[in-house]
């Protein structure tokens, strides 16, 4: 199967690099070097405009935001062939995913989409969790191609049903990580060494994500890797915010990790999703770093 490749960002470059050791990939970048850079390094080719892939069967995309793949499909749509399925790995608005469906309908194209979760050592391990939304057909027609890049695949629903479960994930584990980020902060303060709370919290019921890796890998490290912008899960929170709205669900608890997470991203500009951790910090004025 030809496949393309659109947005080779922190995500898109290992998913695209493991896709090109399998398939045949043409890859797209709105900054041409970086897909130019990514050619020379793994192989395969590049589309230097959109109309060029068109020739791909299997689409695959993964940017900012749902807005950015409408963009896309409004110019690539009509270069596409009947039969072509689209598989977006962006996590977005469960709504703008069904337009972006049903304008690729008008070309006989399928769509699903496909979110991701693990991260870029996920994807550069090529063990990710796609959550898909869209018709079984479609999904059965690309998943050789999606057990490239992922450990599990799970069907969720109709389109905007990956979308969906991608919001509800990420906001879980932003109110996690300021969880995390309060708890230790204060255990900090009190003179608890944080390893050892952490040590404690992670064979205890109250571990998560942010408390068995993000806390003691890019916190106690102080190393805040950029791996995964605090911007973009600022954006995820209010999409679980409007999925919860739009099913009738009050959603206070998240209305206020929303309003946290988007100060914080404002507020930060561009770092890491770990670094808001730094945000409960300065207001204590205490950093969660051993005290040994
Ligand atoms: P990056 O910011 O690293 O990459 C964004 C990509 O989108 C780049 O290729 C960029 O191209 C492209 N892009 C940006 N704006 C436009 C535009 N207007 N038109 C066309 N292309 C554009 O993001 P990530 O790879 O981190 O994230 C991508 C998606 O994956 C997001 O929805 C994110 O929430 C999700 N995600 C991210 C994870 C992570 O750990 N990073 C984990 C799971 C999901 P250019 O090079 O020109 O800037």
């Amino acid at each position: 199967m030809q496949v393309a490749y659109l947005g080779l960002g922190a995500m898109g470059r290992p998913m695209a690099a493991n896709l090109a050791a399998r398939w045949p990939t043409m890859v797209w970048n709105r900054t041409l070097v970086v897909a130019v850079e990514h050619q020379a390094a793994h192989g395969g080719t590049v589309a230097s405009s959109l109309e060029e892939v068109g020739a791909a069967e299997v689409v695959c995309s993964c940017l900012p935001t749902d807005v950015e793949v409408a963009a896309v499909a409004r110019v690539l749509g009509p270069a596409l062939r009947p039969g072509t399925v689209w598989v977006d790995h962006t996590s977005g608005d469960p709504a703008g995913s069904r337009d972006v469906a049903r304008l690729l309908e008008g070309y006989g194209v399928g769509y699903l989409d496909a979110p991701v979760s693990g991260g870029t050592d996920g994807a550069a391990a090529a063990a990710l969790t796609v959550m898909v939304g869209g018709e079984a057909e479609d999904l059965e027609l690309v998943r050789p191609v999606l057990e490239t890049v992922a450990a599990r695949i799970v069907h969720v629903g109709p389109v905007g049903a990956g979308m969906a479960v991608k919001a509800v994930n990420n906001a879980l584990l932003a109110t996690s990580l300021w969880a995390a980020a309060e708890g230790l902060v204060a255990l900090t303060a009190t003179g608890v060494e944080p390893a050892a709370a952490l040590e404690v919290i992670n064979a205890s019921s109250g571990r998560s994500f942010a408390s068995e890796r993000l806390l003691p890998e890019r916190v106690l490290t102080r190393e805040f890797p950029r791996t995964f912008a605090l911007a973009l899960l600022a954006k995820d929170v209010r999409l679980a915010t409007d999925v919860l709205a739009q099913a009738g669900v009050e959603g206070q608890g998240l209305s206020i990790v929303e309003e946290l997470t988007t100060a914080a991203a404002t507020e930060l500009g561009e770092v890491d999703h770990s670094a808001l951790v730094r945000w409960v910090e300065r207001a204590v004025g205490v950093e969660i770093a051993s005290l040994r």
